[in-house]
């Protein structure tokens, strides 16, 4: 069952990507084994190979996926063979104080980048980013990192549910809590703020004012419920309070990750608002506030760290708002790829061309 499958190795920061034949790891008896059909190419995955994130090198990328399970281990139970799942890459321990303190998105057991033993290249040991490794065809995780879905969703809209769209709708509806009537502006418009984009229009929030420094994303992100579209380029805070009669939105999230970008998400929002950091920047970069306006303001500035839910109750929920037709995030995808496609999937995320690359491992299915 652990003959050797195709997947893309990360050896080091700025180093190219590999595309290399892994024999994937041993199967425990907690474990199962994953035909992995369809995985995201998420902004994470470039950060683990630019310096932002530390991963232990080498490693297979890859963590927003969806598949089919092959093989348990002799002591799984709740999951069977041929079920459809989507990977989660923070799988809770349920055992620490945040999993005891109905905070699973902060377990202890997965706190940092985590990785953990994907399987061997050439007899030599490697990693699995974020204790996944999804850009392989075939991998081995702990049962608890799988969560059943049904048969008839996508595999590929499946995937997303996996990171961006947990991310972006859990952002808008689990960390802010945004309501009905409130108004909500989104920076960055890949996979990510377009989930958020999309949570919020599921949220009935209005205006929901969409920020991009690509023009061409405005269509995106009116296909997922914006109302208003900026160029992140002008003066956005200004553009911002003339959208929500000089107030400000009542919820900004910034899904980039860049200072300049956080700054002005927190800066648009209401005085009482808030802002919420969904995108992962590196530590060298620092965010400054004076303490006059933090006290005038009455701001909120949190983080969102994997939409603040918990997989196991929100993947389920989100599979059947697709299903039912009132979650339609169809649009999140803008081209499928095959395996050895993502290293330019990576130079289009630099870019900021499209939103998700999707790789589809049945090769057949790729390319459009
Ligand atoms: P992406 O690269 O697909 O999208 C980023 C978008 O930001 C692009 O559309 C780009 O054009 C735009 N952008 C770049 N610079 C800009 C600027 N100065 N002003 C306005 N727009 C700008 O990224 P993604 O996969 O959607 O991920 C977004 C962020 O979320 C990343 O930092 C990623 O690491 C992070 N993330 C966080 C979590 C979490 O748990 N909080 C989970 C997954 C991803
Ligand atoms: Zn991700």
């Amino acid at each position: 069952m652990s003959a050797a499958v195709q997947a893309v190795l990360a050896t080091g920061v700025g180093e190219p990507l590999q595309i290399v034949e892994i024999e994937p790891a041993r199967l425990g008896p907690g474990d199962v084994r994953v035909q992995v059909a369809a995985a995201g190419v998420c902004h994470s995955d470039l950060s683990l190979v630019n310096g932002t994130l530390s991963p232990e090198f080498p490693v297979v990328l890859g963590h927003e996926a969806a598949g089919v399970v092959v093989e348990l281990g002799a002591e799984v139970s709740g999951v069977g063979t041929g079920d459809h799942v989507v990977l989660n890459w923070a799988a809770a321990c349920r055992q620490c104080w945040f999993c005891l303190h109905a905070e699973p998105w902060l377990c202890k057991a997965v706190e940092g980048v985590v990785t953990a033993p994907a399987g061997r290249v050439d007899g030599v040991r490697v990693n699995a980013a974020l204790g996944v490794g999804a850009f392989s065809q075939q991998i081995v995780v702990p049962a608890r990192s799988v969560v059943p879905v049904p048969a008839e969703l996508p595999m590929e809209i499946a995937a997303l549910l996996g990171c961006a769209v947990l991310t972006g709708i859990g952002a808008v509806r689990n960390t802010a809590g945004v309501r009905a009537g409130e108004s909500v502006a989104v920076w960055g418009l890949g996979g990510v703020g377009l989930s958020a984009v999309a949570g919020a229009r599921w949220a009935g929030a209005g205006p929901i004012i969409a920020v991009d420094i690509r023009p061409e994303k405005e269509v995106l992100a009116k296909q997922l419920g914006a109302t208003h579209f900026i160029r992140g380029e002008g003066p956005v805070a200004k553009e911002i309070r003339g959208l929500t009669d000089g107030r400000g939105v009542d919820h900004a999230f910034e899904c980039i990750g860049r200072p300049d970008t956080i700054r002005t998400a927190w800066q648009s929002s209401r005085r009482g608002g808030q802002a919420v950091v969904v995108g992962v920047g590196p530590r060298s970069s620092e965010v400054s506030f004076n303490a006059l306006e933090l006290f005038h303001f009455n701001r909120r500035l949190t983080s969102s760290v994997y939409g603040s839910g918990d997989p196991d109750r929100d993947v389920p929920l989100l599979a059947q708002q697709v299903l039912a037709g009132s979650l339609r995030l169809a649009p999140l995808i803008t081209h499928r790829i095959r395996i050895e496609d993502v290293p330019a999937a990576f130079d289009r995320m630099l870019s900021g061309v499209g939103a998700r690359s999707v790789v589809l491992m049945d090769a057949a299915a790729a390319g459009s």
